[in-house]
């Protein structure tokens, strides 16, 4: 009886794991990987189950907790591989599958003896894992998380090939009907929870993380333009100035508002306004390095702030940014019309503040809206003072447009 209860554990704690998945999946709305760790779990469940409660002589029930046992390791290795970004070739999977599977009903004829089956069985489980760990050593990215599951894996491969052989050198045959009552089913028992709980609390760590990482990231970005909202934007900035100070680099700002954006809204709708600002944030994120911060500041304005960057680059930057957008379609408007931005620039003084570096970018920004839009203003004392292009016809087309 108390075998019988204790044989429940494992099943009863792959459950508990599904579980858990499952909820972190719908309740996080979390990427498929996390939906397939639970019916992984599920299905090693399952399997626990009909090899615990089934007579264990039945022929069926080998074959039929293989398969589970299969399929179950297959999806979990596809997810494991899925949430580092690479995909796990199934047709190697399948080709392990099939042969382990001849080779077993060659076996299986030819003697009663179950353990040249766990053997073939587990390094056909070893081979699969050792499989999805060479694919997960081809990603890229690389954490500590990451590091930790790829461990995890390499443990589960090195156990299927090693244990069973070692167990059955010691025990050396076991009859089908004597089965449950062998070192290797008391000693499967207890590494399989070992591997179970080791495996899943390494997964449990990685989908907190990234459910975590995930409400942040969210929490910080801006929906329509893609990029940091005011606060986020304000509080990387306030720790990029000090930072550029220590490390003696220099850091700059840009700041950019669309050209005559009430009269867009008032002409074409709120709606094609939107897809404007959506438009013009994808175009400043695409423009910007990974060590640049670019966030929407207010309705239709924006700011960069540009890292490790002179003034004179960041100039160029703004005027890269002012002619690309003056370029862009608006699927919102009219087919010939082009939207404008003005842009001011500064570059952060000794010991200067955020609020004192902003002002004086806005202040150069205003100046561009007074001496005629579509154009780039800057703050500080320039050496080579480029000719300020025209507004563009397009601003003209805009012009007479919103007139009438
Ligand atoms: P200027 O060239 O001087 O900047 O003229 P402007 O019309 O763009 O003036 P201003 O920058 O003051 O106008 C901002 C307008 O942007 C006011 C508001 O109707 C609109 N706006 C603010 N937030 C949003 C938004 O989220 N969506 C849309 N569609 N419009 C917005
Ligand atoms: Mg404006
Ligand atoms: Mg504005």
């Amino acid at each position: 009886m108390q075998t019988q209860i204790l044989g429940l554990l494992t099943p009863m704690m792959a459950l508990l794991f599904a579980a858990t998945f499952a909820v972190f999946w719908r309740a996080g709305r979390m990427k498929r990987h996390v939906l397939g760790f639970a019916i992984s779990y599920v299905l090693f469940a399952v399997g626990f189950l009909i090899t615990h409660l089934l007579p264990g002589d039945a022929f069926y029930l080998f074959h039929a907790t293989q398969v589970l046992y299969s399929l179950g390791v297959t999806v979990f290795l596809a997810s494991v591989c899925e949430r580092a970004g690479q995909r796990l070739h199934l047709g190697s999977f399948a080709v392990v599958y099939v042969i382990s599977a001849l080779v077993l009903g060659l076996t299986v004829n030819l003697s009663d003896d179950v353990g040249p089956r766990l053997v073939i069985v587990n390094i056909g489980y070893g081979a699969m894992f050792a499989m999805g760990v060479t694919t997960l050593l081809t990603a890229r990215r690389r954490n500590l998380i990451d590091v930790a599951i790829i461990a995890v894996m390499a443990f589960q491969a090195v156990d299927f090939f090693i244990r069973p052989t070692m167990t059955l050198l010691f025990e050396r045959s076991i009859p089908a009907e004597a089965y449950r009552d062998s070192i290797y089913y008391s000693l499967i028992g207890l590494v399989l929870g070992v591997k179970s709980i080791t495996t899943a609390m390494v997964l449990i760590a990685a989908t907190i993380t990234e459910w975590t990482t995930a409400l942040r990231e969210s929490s910080e970005r801006d929906a329509l333009s893609g990029l940091r909202n005011r606060g986020s934007f304000e509080e990387t900035v306030r720790n990029l100035l000090p930072r550029a100070q220590t490390e003696g680099r220099a850091l700059s700002l840009v700041v950019a508002d669309i050209d005559h954006f009430k009269k867009v809204n008032d002409i074409w709708g709120h709606q094609a306004g939107d897809q404007a600002i959506s438009g013009i944030g994808e175009l400043i994120g695409k423009m910007v390095r990974g060590c640049d911060a670019a966030g929407r500041i207010g309705g239709e304005e924006f700011c960069i702030a540009v890292w490790n960057c002179e003034n004179d680059p960041a100039h160029r930057l703004a005027e890269r940014i002012r002619l690309a957008f003056a370029s862009l379609r608006h699927s919102g408007l009219s087919d010939d019309i082009r939207l404008t931005a003005s842009f001011g620039v500064a570059t952060a003084r000794d010991g200067e503040t955020y609020e004192q570096l902003f002002a004086r970018a806005d202040a150069a920004l205003y100046k561009a809206k007074s001496n005629g839009r579509n154009r780039v203003e800057n703050a500080e004392e320039r050496r080579v003072e480029e000719a300020t292009p025209e507004p563009k016809s397009e601003l003209t087309e805009l012009k007479r447009a919103v007139t009438g």
